[in-house]
């Protein structure tokens, strides 16, 4: 069917590459790119020396941050889609690229700057946090602000396609059309049952996973964010496949979508599990100043702390061999049917050493990584193509939730579940 460039070779793009070439009938060319064209090269010939699949990859350098260098890569490659599996901050650069080189957009986390003291940038969010009411440092305004320029460019941009934000916003998409007349209630939860064995560690990139878990949390209730202190909602719930777990109330970026996309939705949670472990650890380095984003001179060379932990902390990529247990992430929904109340849960488990046997991976960057390239498919099939800037819950949920149960994340539907109090 087309060629897909991917730019990023981290966890989450490991997974979504080999998913692309177990499609080969979708994804009859993949082009790799990252700045450290070695890891896109081993990636490449460990597909190839699997011997399963026919498409045909190649591989090539980019910074991403660079727009006329993404430029001049889309035209030479001259993909049907860029997957952008970079970091978010590379977000609004291969936007611009894709604008201009006339091709469509998809990835998995909104836009979020990497200096967060960039005065420009500090400006902008400073009104933000005043207008909207939450102060996480990522938000869709950024991405939604090209909707007329890719509508006019006559692209499609898909934001948001892995698991959380993405399964869970077609999981809502889906409740809506075949459960409900209306949502009410929205909780998502998002349990990691896996145990790698280490004293810390990060199941993605850990810069962008503890500025995300050491923010204050928010949820949208009556057409307005409440906003809390850092893990300051606690509950208890038990996740089939997993069991009882602690978990805590996060800002989270589909909340913002699905408030905007699902009519008359009147409160919408999202929640995460941590051991006690992961979290006094988490504390320690943000009370010693390791979590800074900000520049910092050591013996007179600038250092970033968070970024200098992440040098130290064990590559996410690494956890596969080592992690045992399961994932259970979903939604639970409350609402009307025919004039009767119901409630619902939408979720899927995953096991982490099923991942690691089948594409060398965690289950974290499986469920990202089956769903980025779910999303790409959805667009580039024309399935879900229209000019303009879309989060995943704006298409038709059935084929998305038809290809989850093909390639790897079968789902399940509670009728009855246990509720969130
Ligand atoms: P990794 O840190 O493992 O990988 C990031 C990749 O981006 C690396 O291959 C890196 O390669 C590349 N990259 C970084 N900067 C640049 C640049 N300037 N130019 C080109 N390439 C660059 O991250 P993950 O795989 O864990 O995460 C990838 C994305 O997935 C993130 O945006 C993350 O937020 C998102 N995510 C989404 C989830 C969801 O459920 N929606 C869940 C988990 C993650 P190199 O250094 O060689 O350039």
């Amino acid at each position: 069917m087309g060629k897909v460039l991917v730019i990023g070779c981290g966890g989450v793009a490991g997974v979504a590459i080999q998913k692309c070439a177990q499609n080969d009938t979708v994804f009859n060319e993949i082009c790799i790119a990252s700045r450290t064209v070695s890891k896109c090269d081993a990636l490449k010939a460990k597909i190839e020396a699997e011997g399963k699949s026919k498409s045909v990859i190649t591989t090539r350098k980019v910074n991403a941050d660079n727009v006329q260098e993404l430029v001049a890569l889309i035209r030479d490659v001259q993909p049907d889609v860029v997957l952008n599996l970079a970091l978010p901050y590379q977000d609004l650069t291969i936007m611009d690229a894709c604008l201009e080189a006339g091709v469509d957009y998809v990835d998995s986390a909104n836009y979020e700057p990497e200096d967060t003291e960039d005065p420009e940038w500090r400006a902008i969010y400073e009104r933000r946090c005043k207008e909207l009411g939450f102060t996480a440092y990522f938000d869709y305004s950024w991405q939604w602000a090209y909707q007329e320029r890719y509508k006019k460019a006559g692209i499609t941009a898909l934001l948001g396609t892995g698991f959380d934000p993405g399964v869970t916003s077609v999981f809502s998409a889906y409740a809506l059309k075949h459960y409900f007349d209306e949502i009410h209630t929205i909780d998502i939860l998002d349990c990691n049952g896996g145990d790698h064995g280490y004293p810390f560690a990060t199941n993605f990139n850990p810069e962008i996973n503890l500025r995300e878990v050491s923010a204050n949390g928010s949820y949208w209730e009556d057409g307005h964010w409440v906003e809390t202190r850092p893990m300051e909602i606690k509950r208890e719930y038990t996740f089939e496949g997993v069991g009882e777990k602690d978990m805590y109330l996060l800002h989270h970026e589909e909340i913002e979508s699905l408030a905007k996309n699902i009519p008359g939705v009147k409160r919408i949670r999202f929640f995460m599990t941590f051991g006690q472990s992961y979290l006094t650890h988490m504390k320690c380095l943000e009370n010693v100043g390791m979590l800074r984003t900000d520049p910092v001179m050591y013996e007179g060379k600038e250092i970033v702390p968070i970024q200098f932990l992440r040098a130290l902390l064990p590559d996410p990529a690494s956890l596969g061999p080592r992690t045992v247990g399961k994932t259970n992430i979903g939604c639970i929904f409350t609402g009307i049917k025919d004039g009767r109340e119901r409630s619902l849960k939408i979720y899927n488990v995953c096991d982490h050493q099923e991942c690691y046997r089948e594409v060398g991976s965690q289950a974290i960057s499986y469920t990202t990584g089956v769903p980025a390239m779910i999303g790409t498919m959805m667009v580039m099939s024309g399935l879900w193509k229209k000019p303009g800037v879309f989060n995943v819950e704006d298409f038709d949920p059935d084929p998305y939730m038809d290809a989850l149960n093909k390639w790897g994340l079968p789902w399940v539907v509670d009728e009855n579940p246990v509720l969130v109090p």
